[in-house]
């Protein structure tokens, strides 16, 4: 049976890549790697699939990225020539990005099974892009695979049937795993001469916080008064960093012990993920990692989507204005334990999420799809 395994960007790899490698050489289920191209530069793409042992994609949807044309018609138009030529017996989408969206809204229209991966997440908050789109996906697939227990709630309080939910836990963390002996090896803080527990790692892309000339400014000062007590390494991301040449924010930075870099490679930011004192972040996986990992993270965001990683984790929600207090006292409570107090491990989020996806990918495929 052909399944389409859909991903486009970096978050979407980190998240097919351990599924990938549980399905090689299962005896039913055929995975095919789909790149909808909606990331498209190296650093963002290919140098992390590849980074994750994924081979070159099956296919790489073709269209056209200008900017009069929305990108989530576009992708759909590209994917349902594939599944035209080529149909699949059941469609995996992963997580919240327009990709998702857009392979599902096909999987919708031409009666394809839908599998959601990351299902039940919510931050309750429909002005985020990512919200909608989770809500839309979720209320069109088969099979929800959730992380936690409150996106099995989620999912409940707004109608899907339960027998449709499979709470299979973080596939993230399956990937940390998988990755553990090379984070471990790399050797990015020796490049940089960082210190374990000695500086704070920064990483921002949400339209909320970068779009906002004001805002963004007003959070680079931020980070430079958190960068007087903490040296900061900001991975930049490209959308962020065009959003600070158009406003002069990198000079603001600049005037402060900030550490600017391209995106990093996956081992590279998990190592220093792992040796930071705190992290500060508006991504939705950082939240995770960090708490898998123990270290603390402050989220610049009005609410988060991952409740279990404030409630079990080492998560905390700040806004721009008690950015540098938040920060400032984590560094005067550092203790052993990287200023955590007790971190208690999230149930199922044990590196063995792939081994519980698939099981539920057997029962579903093989039993006719049941639930449809
Ligand atoms: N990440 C990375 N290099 C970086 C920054 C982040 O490999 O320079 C990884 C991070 O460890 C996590 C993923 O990218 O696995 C998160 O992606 P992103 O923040 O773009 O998306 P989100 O999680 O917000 O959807």
């Amino acid at each position: 049976m052909k399944l389409h395994l859909i991903a486009g960007a970096r978050p979407n790899f980190m998240k097919i890549a351990p599924l990938w490698h549980g399905l090689r050489g299962h005896p039913k289920i055929k995975a095919s790697f789909v790149h909808t191209a909606q990331h498209r530069d190296d650093v963002m793409s290919s140098a992390i699939w590849r980074e994750l042992d994924l081979p070159d994609p099956d296919h790489v949807l073709s269209w056209e990225d200008i900017s009069d044309q929305d990108p989530i018609a576009s992708m759909m138009a590209a994917y349902q020539g594939l599944c035209n030529a080529d149909r699949p017996d059941a469609i995996c989408v992963v997580g919240d990005v327009n990709s998702s969206l857009a392979a599902a809204n096909i999987a919708n229209q031409m009666d394809i099974p839908l599998i959601h991966l990351e299902a039940g997440l919510r931050c309750f908050d429909q002005t985020i892009p990512e919200e909608t789109n989770r809500i839309a996906i979720d209320h069109m697939a088969d099979l929800l695979l959730t992380p936690s227990p409150d996106a099995d709630a989620n999912l409940l309080n707004e109608g899907i049937l339960p027998d449709r939910i499979k709470r299979v836990g973080n596939i993230m963390i399956d990937t940390l795993v998988m990755m553990a002996d090379r984070i471990e090896r790399d050797r990015i803080m020796d490049q940089y001469g960082l210190i374990k527990d000695g500086y704070c790692l920064i990483t921002l892309h949400r339209p909320d916080n970068v779009d906002v000339p004001e805002k963004l400014r007003k959070l680079c000062e931020a980070l430079v008064d958190v960068s007087a007590k903490y040296p900061v390494c900001f991975p930049i991301h490209p959308r962020t960093r065009k959003r600070m040449e158009e406003t002069g924010c990198l000079e603001i930075l600049r005037s402060g012990d900030v550490c600017l870099l391209p995106p990093l490679g996956y081992a590279a930011f998990g190592k220093l993920m792992q040796g930071a004192a705190f992290v500060i972040t508006d991504s939705g996986g950082v939240q995770e990692e960090t708490s898998y990992l123990g270290t603390r993270c402050l989220t610049l965001r009005k609410a988060t989507e991952r409740p279990i990683t404030i409630t079990h984790g080492t998560n905390r929600l700040v806004d721009i204005d008690g950015l540098t207090e938040a920060a400032l006292s984590i560094a005067k409570h550092q203790n052993g334990m990287r200023g955590c107090d007790v971190v208690s491990a999230i149930p199922l989020w044990d590196g063995a999420t792939t081994l519980r996806v698939i099981a539920e990918l057997d029962q579903f495929m093989s039993g006719g799809m049941i639930g449809r």
